[in-house]
């Protein structure tokens, strides 16, 4: 049966290292790092992930900013948030939470972040640097950024090997399929108008699943011995469960298990990455503004 890939033992090593590296950095320069988050709206999901991100940044030593509006504010205005924050050098990371309300651009308002702080790593130019042969961003998506940090710590062999990515979202599936390329993987892409996916997906050697439908990836999905990264968080009915419902991913553990030679729980996998991403993310670019190495 696989090895279980554990992200959240992995994400509290990243966590300890950057708390390590911060405490370092305010010895040495008298700074620590800041960063800014922005909230529209009121859903519920994106206040519990703002919450946490704030309770992460305190936890490791990063100053945290926030900013909330209401649903009916303007994109002037929430621009003109971002610029305050571009040109604040006490904040080295910006972050627009995501959805937002259906009246705004999100390309406008995500190219409003100055690329320097952007450690969403959601500005175009990043996204296009990270498509560009050669050339990197200054900032990976956090998510997919995470998947890879797990597939590096776990020692799985990215280079020469067959990569299936399933979804091609612009905050996971598209960057992971690009970061995967980055590593010299060989890569296909699996998405809504795949015919036969699993096909596909049985000659990888790394799948990464980021869809949103729970039990879509079967054991017959997948090659022996393949390591297997699942992203999707889906809430399924669980009359035992006091909330009436848990999480799964979008791979059918049970069977897959058996059949991968490693891979990630939900909870307790990629999830508990993206946080510590950010965290790695705010330091580095932090590092970069003082100029500490
Ligand atoms: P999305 O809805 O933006 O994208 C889903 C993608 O899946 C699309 O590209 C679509 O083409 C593809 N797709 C849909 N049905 C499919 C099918 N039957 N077969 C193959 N591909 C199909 O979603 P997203 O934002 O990329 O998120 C995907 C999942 O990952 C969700 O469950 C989300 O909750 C989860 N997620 C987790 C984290 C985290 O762990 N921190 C972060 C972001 C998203």
């Amino acid at each position: 049966s696989a090895k279980v890939i554990d992200g959240k033992l992995v994400s509290k090593q990243v966590k300890d290292e950057v708390a390590e590296e911060i405490a370092t950095m305010k010895a040495a320069t008298g700074h620590v790092p800041g960063l800014a988050v922005i909230l529209v709206g009121s859903r519920k999901d994106s206040q519990t992930y703002v919450r946490n991100k704030k309770k992460a940044c305190e936890a490791v030593g990063i100053k945290s900013f926030e900013v909330n509006l209401p649903e009916d504010a303007t994109e002037e205005e929430v621009i003109e948030h971002i610029s305050e924050f571009n040109n604040d050098s006490s904040v080295h990371g910006i972050l627009v939470q995501l959805p937002l309300p259906r009246h705004m651009n999100e390309e406008t308002i995500l190219g409003a972040v100055n690329i320097e702080k952007d450690v969403d790593g959601f500005h175009p130019l990043n996204i296009g640097r990270l498509a560009m042969q050669r050339r990197y961003p200054l900032f990976v998506p956090c998510t997919p950024k995470g998947c890879m940090e797990l597939l590096h710590r776990y020692g799985v062999e990215i280079k020469g090997k067959r990569a299936v990515v399933i979804g091609r979202s612009n905050i996971v599936g598209m960057p992971a399929a690009l970061l995967l390329q980055k590593a010299n993987a060989t890569v296909s892409i699996v998405h809504s108008n795949t015919k036969n996916p699993e096909e596909i997906t049985r000659q990888a050697d790394i799948v990464i699943s980021a869809v949103g439908v729970a039990n879509l990836v079967r054991g017959s999905w997948i090659k022996p011995g393949a390591t297997v990264i699942d992203v999707g968080i889906n809430p399924v009915d669980d009359a035992e469960s006091p909330r009436g419902y848990r999480l799964v991913g979008d791979v059918c553990y049970e069977e897959v298990s058996k059949i991968a030679s490693a891979i990630t729980p939900v909870p307790g996998g990629v999830g508990p990455m993206t946080i510590a991403m950010l965290l790695s993310n705010t330091l580095e670019s932090a590092k970069r503004a003082y100029n500490f190495k």
